[in-house]
């Protein structure tokens, strides 16, 4: 299937919806696209998408046959989901949907949206940017022992297509066996039990205990004029949170860059704009150094 996104972040006019769609036609040399999406609708994006008129361009695009399928992806509030969801007659939505993201952000409300309007759903970032694919310390221990017929990632997945009205899973695979564990996966589906619920609820308060920055690493913040490496410097946090290890946390910091470390962050929010998780950024920036040097001061 044929899809791309309109990135609202970079829109200026009405204007721009039209021209960056004719330039997506002709980078994936096609003539239409099956699915296309408002990419990103959020607290932060939601005036573009309403002051450029973003779906009636699209709805324009779909008479003229170029798009098949118009839909939008979210991230935000279930409130600011139900405006959207009734504005303008969608096809299908995609949202942050995981069995950590359902109760730790508002992906049961927004799901309770979704089903209410009847909307298809295509569940991204299914295992957390990896997250749920990568389970430590206790977290690991009691999925292994409960959920012994699964790996991290088919217990993930399998959670997510046992919920009504998905459209489709997106799982991001980045070797040939990934490619072949979620093809097996759904290839011999075995149904989510409700007994599996409450395994993937127990995991999940496992990992909300452990104060970790609500991170996917998926890379949108990466134009920051500082060039501080802030998913990186989420991750090692992360993975702190997770296994206590704060020497090994500390000798990870130190080999970053000085340029590239939160302690140089300028506070100009640029990053903020687009980080999907809607993270304050600048200001996790300074609770990671802060930790940091609190850590070094205790003799780490
Ligand atoms: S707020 Fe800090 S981290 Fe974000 S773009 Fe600006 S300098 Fe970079
Ligand atoms: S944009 Fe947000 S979620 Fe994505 S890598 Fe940056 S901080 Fe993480």
């Amino acid at each position: 299937m044929r899809t791309t996104k309109s990135p609202l972040y970079a829109l200026t006019s009405k204007a721009d919806v039209r021209r960056i769609f004719e330039e997506q036609l002709k980078k994936c040399r096609v003539d239409y696209f099956d699915f296309y999406l408002a990419h990103n609708i959020s607290a932060r994006s939601v005036d573009n998408y309403r002051n450029f008129e973003v779906y009636d361009v699209l709805e324009q695009l779909k008479k003229e046959g170029k798009i098949k399928h118009v839909g939008f992806s979210y991230h935000g509030s279930h409130e600011l989901l139900a405006q959207v969801v009734k504005e303008r007659p969608w096809e299908f939505c995609q949202i942050q949907f995981n069995y950590l993201d359902w109760n730790a952000m508002d992906a049961k409300k927004n799901y309770e949206v979704l089903q209410a309007a009847k909307l298809p759903i295509i569940s991204m970032a299914p295992l957390r940017g990896g997250a749920l694919a990568t389970l430590t310390g206790s977290a690991k221990a009691v999925a292994e022992k409960e959920a012994p017929l699964d790996t991290q990632a088919s217990f993930g997945l399998r959670w997510v297509a046992g919920k009504e009205n998905i459209l489709t899973v997106l799982s991001g695979m980045s070797n040939l066996e990934q490619v072949k564990e979620n093809v097996q996966t759904f290839t011999d589906y075995r149904p989510f039990t409700e007994a599996e619920n409450q395994l993937a609820d127990k995991i999940a308060g496992i990992l909300q205990k452990r104060g970790e920055i609500n991170c996917t690493a998926c890379n949108y913040c990466y134009e920051c004029p500082r060039g501080i490496a802030i998913p990186a410097i989420f991750l090692m946090y992360n993975e702190y949170k997770a296994d206590g290890d704060a020497r090994a946390f500390l000798q990870k910091y130190g080999a970053l860059k000085q340029r590239e470390q939160a302690g140089k962050c300028i506070h100009c929010n640029l990053c903020n704009a687009n980080c999907p998780q809607l993270l304050e950024i600048p200001a996790l920036l300074d609770k990671v150094a802060a930790e940091a040097a609190v850590l070094r001061k205790g003799g780490m």
